[in-house]
C-alpha cells in the first residue's frame, strides 16, 4: 500500500476520532448542563414550597393575633399577608413549566388548596370578630380541624420537596453517570487518536526518512568510491530527502559523465599511442609483406569495435586486391575495380550511414555496404589500396582516426613501392628485367654456403650471344636490344624457377643453378642452346635471323673453389668461343667441345 493511501486513511481516522471525541465531550458538557438545571429547579421548588409553607404559618400567627386582640391594624396586616401569599401560591402553580412532574404537581396544588382552605377559614374567623363574634372566630382558628389542615397543608409541601428532591438527585445521578461515560468515550477517542498519530508518525518517519536516508547514505559511499554503476532511488518525495535524492542524482549523472569522458580520452589517447607505435612499425618495414603484417596486427587494435579488410590495387590488372583481414569481416574477398567504390572515385572517406541518403559501393553486398565505411589509401595522389571497415554496431565511428590510419598505411605502402622500384632499378637490368651484377658475389656465397650446408653442389653456366656485335652493325642497336630481351626472357623460361639468370653485361649472361650437378646442369645448357637456336626473332617485321649462344659451364665442388667458380665458367665460354662458338664447354673439359 502507498504511504500516501496510509496517510489518507490515518488522516480521515484522525479527523473521525477527533470529532467523534468532540461530540462525546460535547454530549457530556449537555449531560452536566441538564444536571445543573435539574439542580437549579429543584432549588427554586425548595425555595419557593419553603417559602410558602412558612408564610402559612405567618399568615396563622397574624390572624390568631388579629382573632385575639381584635385591632383593626392586626386584621390590616393579615389581610396584607394574605395578598403576598395569594400571589406566592400563583407563582408557584406556575412552576410547572419548569419541568415539575404531574403527580408533584397535584400535591402541590393539594397543597395549596389546603392553604386556600385555611385561608377561607382565616377570612371566615376575621369576619366574625368583625362581626363581634369572638368566640366563633377563635374555634375557627385555634380548633383541632383548623391545626389538623395546617399539618395536612405542611405535609403536602414535605412531600412534594420530597419528591422533587428525588428526581432531582435521580436526574443528576443519570446525567452524572451519562457525563462521565462519555468523557470516558471522548478520552478513549483522543488516546486512539494519539496513538494512530504516533504510528503514522513512526511509518512516515520510517518509510520518509529513514529508508531513504540510510538508501541515499548507501549509494553516497559507493560514489564517492567511484561506483559510479549504483542506481540512484527515485524520490518524488517534496522535501530535503527528495532535493537530496535529486542532488545526488546530478552528481552520479555528471560523475558517469566525467568517467565517460576520461574513458573517452583514455580510448583516444590508447588509440594514437596504437596509431604512433603503427607508424613506426611501419617505418621499419623493410617488405610489402611485412607493412601488410603490421597492418594487420594494429588495425584491430586500433579499431576494435568493427572488422576489417586492406586492399591494395594491383596497377597492371586494375583491381582492387584483399591483402589483409581482421576481425572476421562479412563478404567475401573477390577482386573488384576502383570504378566500383565511391570511396575511391571520390579520393575521401565513403561512408553511406553518415548521411540521410548516400550511395552504397558496388563492391560490397547491399546489406553490407549500406553500413560500411570505406576510406583510399592515396599517396602522392595516387590511388594505392583502399581500407573497407565493416560497422555493424552502426555506432558512430572515430572518422579522424580512420583517415590518420589509411594515411600512415598509404604512406609506407609508397615508399615501400618506391624503395622496391629503386631497388628493382639498382638489382635488376632495366633493358631485360634480369638481375644484375650488383649483388651476384653475395647471392652466389648465400648459395654455396647453402650447399656446403646441404653437403650439395651448385652450377653456373655463362653465356655469350655469338656474333652479336654484327648483329648490331646489320639491323641497329634497337634490333639489339630485342634480341638481348628475347634471349634473355628464353633463359629464364628455360632455367625454370631453380635457376637465377643474371645479365652480366653486354650481350653476356650468367645463370646460377643450386643444387644441380654438372650433368643436369649440362642437360640444361644443351636445352637452352636449342631454344635460342629454335627461337626466330623479328624486328620490326625484318627477319634477324637465328642467334647462337656460347656456353661455358662449371660446377662446385669439382671444377673451382667458389670464390672462382665464375671464372672458371668464364674460361670455359672463351674455349667455346675459341673452339667455334654456339656449343657448351664444360670447365674440366676446357680443350674439349661437348657438342
Ligand atoms: P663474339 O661472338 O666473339 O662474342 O663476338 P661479338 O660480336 O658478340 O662480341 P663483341 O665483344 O665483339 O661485341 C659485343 C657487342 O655488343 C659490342 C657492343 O656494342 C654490343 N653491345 C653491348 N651492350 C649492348 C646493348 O646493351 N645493346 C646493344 N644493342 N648492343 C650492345
Ligand atoms: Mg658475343
Ligand atoms: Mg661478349
Amino acid at each position: 500500500m502507498r504511504i500516501a493511501t496510509i496517510t489518507n486513511f490515518a488522516y480521515i481516522a484522525t479527523v473521525v476520532l477527533t470529532l467523534s471525541s468532540g461530540i462525546a465531550l460535547f454530549m457530556a458538557s449537555n449531560a452536566e448542563r441538564a444536571e445543573r438545571e435539574a439542580i437549579a429547579h429543584s432549588r427554586v421548588f425548595d425555595a419557593l414550597s419553603d417559602e410558602l409553607e412558612k408564610e402559612a404559618f405567618a399568615l396563622t400567627d397574624l390572624v390568631r393575633d388579629a382573632v385575639i386582640k381584635q385591632r383593626p391594624e392586626d386584621i390590616q396586616a393579615w389581610r396584607q399577608k394574605l395578598q403576598q401569599d395569594i400571589k406566592l401560591e400563583d407563582q408557584l402553580i406556575r412552576l410547572r413549566d419548569r419541568k415539575a412532574t404531574t403527580e408533584e404537581v397535584l400535591i402541590l396544588r393539594d397543597g395549596i388548596k389546603m392553604l386556600d382552605t385555611l385561608e377561607d377559614e382565616q377570612q371566615a374567623a376575621i369576619a366574625a370578630v368583625e362581626a363581634g363574634n369572638a368566640r366563633e372566630a377563635v374555634e375557627l382558628v385555634f380548633g383541632q380541624q383548623y391545626e389538623e389542615q395546617l399539618d395536612q397543608a405542611e405535609y403536602r409541601f414535605n412531600h412534594f420537596r420530597s419528591l422533587t428532591d428525588q428526581r432531582t438527585d435521580k436526574a443528576v445521578a443519570e446525567a452524572t453517570a451519562l457525563s462521565q461515560k462519555l468523557r470516558t468515550l471522548s478520552e478513549i477517542m483522543v488516546g486512539l487518536t494519539a496513538l494512530l498519530f504516533l504510528f503514522v508518525l513512526g511509518f512516515i518517519i520510517k518509510h520518509r526518512i529513514l529508508r531513504p536516508v540510510v538508501t541515499l547514505s548507501d549509494v553516497v559511499n559507493r560514489l564517492a568510491s567511484q561506483d559510479y554503476a549504483v542506481e540512484t532511488p527515485v524520490l518524488a518525495q517534496v522535501d530535503e530527502i527528495g532535493d537530496m535524492a535529486q542532488a545526488i542524482h546530478i552528481f552520479r549523472e555528471n560523475g558517469l559523465a566525467r568517467q565517460r569522458l576520461e574513458q573517452e580520452r583514455d580510448a583516444e589517447w590508447a588509440c594514437r599511442t596504437l596509431l604512433a607505435r603503427m607508424s613506426q612499425r611501419l617505418q621499419g618495414c623493410d617488405s610489402h609483406s611485412a607493412i601488410i603484417r603490421v597492418v594487420s596486427r594494429f588495425a584491430p587494435q586500433i579499431i576494435p569495435e568493427m572488422g576489417g579488410r586492406l586492399y591494395i590495387l594491383d596497377t597492371q590488372k586494375n583491381r582492387m586486391k584483399c591483402s589483409a583481414r581482421w576481425l572476421l569481416p562479412p563478404g567475401d574477398e573477390t577482386t573488384f575495380p576502383p570504378e566500383s567504390c565511391w570511396a575511391l572515385k571520390r579520393g575521401q572517406l565513403h561512408c553511406p550511414s553518415r548521411d540521410t541518403v548516400d550511395m552504397p559501393c558496388e563492391h560490397l553486398p547491399p546489406e553490407i555496404a549500406i553500413r560500411a565505411i570505406c576510406v583510399p589509401l592515396i599517396a602522392q595522389n595516387k590511388t594505392i589500396g583502399l581500407l573497407t571497415f565493416d560497422n555493424a554496431a552502426e555506432k558512430e565511428p572515430p572518422y579522424a582516426y580512420l583517415e590518420l590510419m589509411a594515411e600512415t598505411i598509404a604512406l609506407a605502402l609508397a615508399n615501400q613501392m618506391l624503395r622496391d622500384t629503386l631497388t628493382e632499378k639498382a638489382t635488376h637490368d632495366p633493358l631485360t628485367g634480369l638481375r644484375n651484377r650488383h649483388n651476384l658475389d653475395e647471392t652466389l656465397r648465400a648459395l654455396v654456403e647453402q650447399a656446403m650446408a646441404n653437403n650439395s653442389c651448385l652450377s653456373c653456366l655463362m653465356l655469350d650471344i655469338d656474333y652479336f656485335k654484327k648483329l648490331n652493325d646489320n639491323y641497329g642497336h634497337e634490333a639489339g636490344d630485342k634480341v638481348l630481351r628475347e634471349v634473355a626472357r628464353i633463359l629464364q623460361e628455360t632455367a625454370g624457377e631453380n635457376g637465377i639468370a643474371f645479365r652480366y653485361g653486354g650481350e653476356e649472361f650468367l645463370i646460377i643453378l643450386p643444387d644441380t650437378t654438372e650433368a643436369a646442369a649440362r642437360t640444361l645448357a644443351e636445352q637452352l642452346l636449342r631454344n635460342v637456336l629454335a627461337h626466330r626473332i623479328f624486328y620490326e617485321s625484318q627477319d634477324l635471323g637465328q642467334v647462337s649462344v656460347s656456353i661455358g659451364l662449371a660446377t662446385w665442388p669439382q671444377h673451382a673453389r667458389a670464390t672462382n667458380l665464375i671464372r672458371a665458367a668464364d674460361l670455359a665460354l672463351y674455349m667455346a668461343k675459341e673452339q667455334g662458338r654456339g656449343q657448351i664447354v664444360i670447365a674440366r673439359n676446357v680443350g674439349t667441345p661437348s657438342l
